[in-house]
């Protein structure tokens, strides 16, 4: 069984039909990423699996449970995060108190600490920022509070949204190996990505979306060799 399921999703926004009946299925500890064009539905997927849109139909589970009447803390709770496209960070406040955030559902304050630590381990460079303004972080600096605040709360399921939109080479390749530790970590990434060469190369399974339909899935490997996806996606590389 897969650990997290969406089977037959719709989604409507008024009269635009930004899913249509999109049914993805992600194995438990694997990396999956979905990529497509501006404004194929990616945001909007990842949107309505933490429950922030609500479906017009389908549905949602979570070990074969059926999550999509739940609240977005409740998803929460069950170990569903999103880092948001944009980071989203709290501007003037320091990097650690945006972390504090991501924990808000946390009660123990010895748990949190030992989180921190932890992820102070994996990021070490938010680690010697804690006390800085997250806007003056660089755009990379800022994309790594922003995962640490999703991982805090200790996710089963970390959804990221373009991670590496705005980064420099170097840094796309630092986002790319945390992806790849995280998962080592046990935790089950869902990666949406206009970046689609990276996106393939570190995922285990892919899905493309298209004007709101999944139009090729398969193993990341296998979509990399695809002549649909070479043309459309990688420049004919
Ligand atoms: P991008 O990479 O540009 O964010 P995307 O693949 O993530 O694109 P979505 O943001 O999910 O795509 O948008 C899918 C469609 O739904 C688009 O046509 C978009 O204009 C529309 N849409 C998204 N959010 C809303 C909203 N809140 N109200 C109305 N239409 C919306």
């Amino acid at each position: 069984m897969s650990l997290l399921e969406v089977t037959h999703l719709s989604v409507d926004y008024g009269g635009v039909h930004a899913l249509r009946d999109v049914s993805v299925k992600v194995p438990d500890k694997s990396v999956v990423s979905i990529i497509g064009a501006n404004g194929a539905g990616k945001s909007t997927l990842l949107k309505t699996i933490v429950g922030l849109t609500r479906q017009s139909s389908g549905t949602v589970q979570l070990d074969g449970q059926d999550i999509s009447r739940l609240k977005p803390h409740e998803r929460l709770d069950r170990g569903i995060v999103l880092c948001p496209e944009g980071r989203r960070l709290f501007p003037d406040l320091t990097v650690n108190e945006n972390i504090r955030i991501g924990a808000y559902r946390m009660r123990d304050s010895k748990k949190f600490r030992q989180r921190l630590e932890f992820l102070h381990d994996i990021f070490p460079r938010v680690a010697e920022r804690g006390n800085q303004i997250a806007s003056s972080l660089s755009g990379g600096e800022q994309q790594m509070v922003a995962i640490a605040r999703a991982l805090i709360s200790q996710p089963r399921i970390l959804m990221l949204d373009e991670p590496t939109l705005g980064l420099a080479p170097k840094l796309i390749l630092e986002v790319a190996k945390l992806v790849q530790t995280i998962n080592r970590e046990g935790i089950t990434v869902v990666m949406v990505e206009q970046n689609a060469k990276l996106a393939l190369k570190i995922s285990d399974y892919a899905f493309v979306l298209e004007t709101g339909s999944v139009t090729l899935e398969g193993r990341s490997a296998d979509l990399l060799l695809s002549d649909k996806v070479q043309n459309a996606y990688l420049g004919g590389e």
